[in-house]
């Protein structure tokens, strides 16, 4: 298979300590050649920054709060954010977003972090890497002062239906899809979707270390996903869109040089 690009990987969570180096060369060997590390938090988005800086033109990562953690935002936060922001290996701000699921942030503090967000990435001309989980329609209003930004963004893990990927198509959003699309009760909405997603739209990303695919063999024992798993997910979600998984690499891969202007290795 051809180079593929983990668009999310949440290497610096703790699941992951004092193995980084491993996994990430556990991921090249299976042909996963360049990563974005997400950043949820200052803390997660500091650590993402030095792991890569470490392997130059093959990891990048991104600078935001998680909706999860917009409680502990402030204007101090968002000015971290942007040093952040300036460094060449930060390639997008995010994760930011809305999550209605569990609302662990109250919604009006999670719409007023988000915003900061938006207006971040707005001021300094870079990419977005979002969340959304059960706020479609407040967090598609909220865009309806952002338009300019929509073709210039990613909805990571996206698990909806079919109206809910052409909403967000129609806006003009890149789709980030994990190894949700691999679990036989609750992806099924996702298996359905993903044909709705042109292939000039298409990322990909494992979400590591969570959502290990369900129907992965030899699923590892402490149940942690890895970017070396991200071929497994490329041929689900070939399957589910009727191409083959080489159209999948070939066309998220070009997509997420292009998003987020990434060298050719
Ligand atoms: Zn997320």
């Amino acid at each position: 298979m051809e180079q593929l690009i983990d668009i999310g990987v949440n290497l610096a969570d703790k699941q992951f300590q004092d193995e980084q180096h491993e996994v990430i060369e556990r991921a090249f060997q299976f042909g996963v050649n360049q990563m974005i590390l997400t950043g949820s938090s200052i803390k997660s988005s500091k650590e993402s920054l030095e792991i890569a800086k470490n392997y130059p033109n093959r990891l990048f990562s991104t600078a935001g709060i998680h909706p999860h953690d917009a409680k502990h935002f402030s204007n101090q936060t968002i000015y971290e954010l942007e040093i952040l922001a300036n460094h060449d290996e930060v390639v997008a701000i995010g994760e930011c977003g809305l999550d209605f699921n569990r609302m662990f942030s109250p919604q009006d503090i999670q719409e007023e972090c988000f915003d900061a967000h938006l207006l971040l990435a707005r001021k300094l001309s870079m990419p977005l890497f979002l969340h959304e989980r059960d706020a479609q329609n407040r967090f598609c209003e909220i865009f309806a002062n952002y338009r300019d930004l929509t073709e210039n963004s990613v909805v990571h893990c996206f698990t909806g239906n079919e109206e809910q990927v052409k909403k967000y198509v129609s806006m003009g959003f890149y789709i980030g899809v994990t190894g949700w699309i691999c679990d036989e009760r609750r992806g099924q909405d996702l298996q359905n979707a993903v044909k709705f997603i042109p292939l000039n739209r298409l990322l990909i990303e494992t979400d590591a270390p969570y959502l290990l695919p369900r129907n992965l063999e030899n699923k590892p024992k402490n149940r942690r996903n890895e970017p070396a798993f991200l071929p497994h997910i490329v041929k689900e979600i070939a399957k589910y869109m009727g191409v083959t998984p080489e159209e999948v690499v070939k066309h998220s891969t070009a997509n997420a040089r292009k998003l987020f202007s990434l060298p050719d290795v």
